[in-house]
């Protein structure tokens, strides 16, 4: 019989109502679960269920969390044949990324997954989640970081949030669903990765400066040179369309050669959800191409942060950081050789 771990983060998921708004509540949560007879039903995994010592809303997740996450997957590797994570949606995505990147060569399931509606509320979105990604984490078909939400399996670097509201909260603009929960769970076989051949790592993240800028019209680049330049170590600039920034570069372009000078890291993505950066396609781009941005072609922010994150805990030289940023490491991205 297949085990799986279940890893309470915190999340809408396991919140109750309070005078004060939401909060997590983790004595309540696991009864509920205690509770869930279809949980014990034939058919599905074994489950042991461990929570962090203080359960979250995920817009207070910290490095220090994502770690504490990878540690215990880590420190449970070879018990369990796959990992359930339960987190709040507002920062999923950033935390799915991050565990791609920080469990190295893991071929293990590790499904991330929360709820809109608290699982103790009647029409939680919860049940489904959770019953659903038990069930992949123990199919021996996926071999990676997944969020599970909203009938649909997502590859983690892929998925943004999407909707604060609706019960499909996620999509995956770049990617295609990996699968699809409907009478039978269909599985989209070409998409998944296979499970990988080198040894499983787990990289814990160093606290790294990183700033995400997004770019406007009218922004005025200056204003940010300081901390361009002097403080952070790894830069993501959200830009126009395929790359394009206002200002024909005049001001930001020796700013991030500053920047490059002092060993930050900038990488271009778009405030397009879909389609890729294409630096240089537009007489506006061509500044960020000059001044040697890297292109984050179709990445997600939230993947290219988490992305910045690992490349500088691995403690690689600017140079290799700079080159590795533009390369697909674990499916974050398309490969440079379609772009
Ligand atoms: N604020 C919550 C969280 O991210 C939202 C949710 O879980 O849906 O923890």
């Amino acid at each position: 019989m297949k085990r799986v771990l279940i890893i309470n983060t915190g999340g809408t998921i396991g919140m109750v109502k309070t005078s004060d708004g939401y909060k997590p509540n983790g004595e309540s949560f696991l009864s509920l679960l205690r509770n869930m007879d279809v949980l014990k039903a034939e058919g599905m995994p074994l489950w042991d269920f461990i929570e962090l010592d203080e359960l979250l809303d995920s817009s207070n997740m910290t490095v220090g969390e994502w770690n504490k996450i990878g540690k215990v997957i880590a420190d449970n590797y070879e018990n369990y044949d796959g990992f359930v994570v339960l987190h709040g949606t507002d920062t999923m995505a950033y935390t799915a990324s991050a565990l791609s990147f920080m469990l190295e060569h893991s071929s293990k399931p590790v499904i991330v997954t929360g709820s809109q509606i608290p699982l103790c509320e009647i029409r939680s979105d919860g049940r489904d989640n959770i019953i659903t990604s038990l069930i992949i984490s123990a199919s021996d078909i996926v071999h990676e970081v997944c969020i599970y939400f909203g009938g649909k399996l997502f590859r983690g670097n892929r998925a943004i949030k999407y909707s604060s509201e609706g019960l499909i909260a996620f999509v995956s603009p770049n990617y295609p669903a990996l699968a699809e929960a409907g009478i039978s769970i269909s599985y989209n076989k070409a998409y998944l990765k296979e499970a990988d051949t080198e040894e499983f790592c787990y990289v814990p993240f160093e606290s790294i400066p990183i700033g995400v800028i997004k770019v406007f019209p009218g922004i005025q680049f200056e204003l940010f040179e300081s901390i361009m330049t002097e403080r952070l170590k790894g830069i993501v600039i959200e830009t126009f369309g395929t790359g394009n920034i206002p200002g024909n570069g005049g001001t930001l372009l020796p700013i991030i050669k500053k920047a490059f000078a002092n060993g930050t890291i900038v990488i271009v993505c778009s405030q397009c959800p879909q389609g890729s950066v294409l630096l240089g396609e537009y007489e506006t781009s061509m500044p960020l191409k000059n001044a040697g941005a890297v292109s984050g072609l179709d990445i997600t922010t939230e993947a290219a942060v988490a992305k910045l994150y690992y490349l500088f805990s691995k403690g690689y030289t600017a140079e290799r950081i700079k080159c590795l940023m533009g390369k697909n490491l674990c499916g974050e991205m398309k490969d440079e050789e379609t772009a």
